[in-house]
């Protein structure tokens, strides 16, 4: 069964008491040394790690990823706006976004870099006249992910500049006299390892032809494990081949590339956990399910419903009540009125309860939602049914819990409503 990642049962007490449910909690010493681990990635002529803010925007994580050192992939221009007012130097943090909007030029002038994600991009660059070096973002052809949903490479994908139109993208960057210093991809979240490995020599192909090129950026989609049957990703034996094709690449052509990488789940994921409370059992009898009702759900992490994203799931009584509690397959739900509110999928199939073989669990148990840290908060069904934003805490390195986002108040959810 599974486990506490980092909490304690006094540290749920504790914040049930002083925060409520339900709570999203960050461990800061998790956070660092993900980040230690990530700049750790082998590589031949340097290695520039860049978080992939999208999977947990908040201003305290920001903070805590820019003191180790890491910089930004930002994929809108509100999150460069989030990076900036976190601390983040404008040279820090690059720009992938699908929609380049009018307001970016500015951030462009101030010294944010820019990965151009299609041809359109290119012609809409280039009538700014910013003297700035590029980078271009192509779709290799090949693409990897833990899901269709996930997958951002290959035919079906419309991230990036297609390898077809490679020529032609080429042909624009001379005739509007565009510096191209970085080569961009990134196939999906939760790739294959074999599948990077490859996509990483077709973008060494991409970087030929571009010879004003320094840098190669092979984006994130490194694999965690969030559940005992599934396979993490080994930073060094992906990173290893990798290296060794940059120093052929060198041997070749003299040019020695520095490597971006951008992951974003590999940083959170297991980083945090979602505290809430059962509110309700029912059952449908025999030939149905035992449902636990917790007091958050799809507005608080939409992956199980929306990829069928299998969590860790852990039940924790109060061990000074402790009675005898048997084990039974259980199905967990979220608060909202929707049956696709569905903690316990099953695997890659959002539409089938899987009954999770949990503790038995009873009205004001917690029910801790474990490696939630990558594309939850900032990815949720964010007030459906009218529930408020739940808040954010951090657990410190120095064992304390302090709040990063308070919990959303009934105001603010309605202040821009207007009556015509
Ligand atoms: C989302 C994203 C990432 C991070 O992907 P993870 O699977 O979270 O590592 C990196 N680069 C780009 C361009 C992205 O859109």
């Amino acid at each position: 069964m599974d486990s506490l990642n980092f909490l304690t049962y006094e540290e749920l007490e504790q914040i049930r008491i002083e925060f409520g449910t339900p709570s999203f909690v960050y461990d800061e010493a998790i956070l660092r040394a993900n980040a230690k681990q990530v700049q750790d990635f082998p590589n031949a002529f340097g290695l520039f790690a860049r978080y992939a803010m999208k999977s947990a925007p908040t201003g305290a994580i920001l903070r805590i990823f820019n003191d180790e050192g890491l910089g930004v992939d930002a994929s809108s221009v509100f999150e460069v706006e989030r990076a900036i007012r976190s601390g983040f130097g404008t040279e820090l943090i690059s720009l992938s976004s699908q929609e380049l909007s009018d307001d970016f030029r500015y951030w462009l002038q101030d010294g944010v870099k820019i990965n151009l994600c299609s041809i359109h991009q290119i012609h809409k660059f280039a009538k700014w006249r910013i003297n700035e070096p590029i980078g271009l973002r192509f779709n290799p052809g090949v693409g990897s992910g833990g899901t269709n949903r996930t997958n951002v490479g290959g035919p079906s994908s419309s991230f990036g500049i297609w390898k077809d139109d490679l020529e032609n993208a080429k042909k624009l960057c001379i005739e509007y006299g565009l510096k191209v210093e970085r080569i961009h991809t990134h196939i999906g979240s939760g790739s294959d390892p074999e599948v990077w490995k490859k996509v990483a020599s077709m973008s060494l192909d991409l970087v030929r032809a571009f010879p004003s090129v320094q840098t190669l950026n092979l984006g994130g989609g490194y694999k965690v494990a969030r559940m005992d049957n599934e396979e993490a990703t080994d930073l060094k034996e992906i990173g290893n081949p990798v290296k060794e094709l940059f120093q052929k690449f060198a041997e070749e052509t003299g040019r020695k590339l520095s490597l971006e990488i951008e992951p974003g789940t590999f940083l959170l994921a297991h980083a945090c956990s979602l505290v809430t409370s059962v509110q309700d059992v029912t059952s449908t009898g025999s030939e149905g399910y035992r449902f636990l009702k917790v007091d958050g759900g799809m507005t608080e992490i939409l992956r199980p419903s929306l990829y069928g994203a299998q969590h860790p799931i852990v039940i924790v009584t109060n061990p000074t009540q402790e009675r005898f509690r048997s084990v039974e397959n259980q199905v967990v739900v979220g608060h909202c009125c929707e049956s696709g509110d569905l903690l316990t999928p099953a695997p890659g199939d959002p539409e089938t309860l899987a009954p999770r073989n949990l503790l038995r669990g009873e009205v004001d148990d917690f029910c801790v939602i474990e490696s939630v840290g990558a594309y939850c908060s900032s990815m949720s069904a964010k007030n459906y049914n009218s529930f408020p934003e739940a808040a954010e805490i951090i657990k410190k390195k120095d064992g304390t819990l302090a709040i990063i986002r308070k919990r959303q108040t009934f105001e603010q959810m309605v202040e821009n409503e207007v009556v015509p």
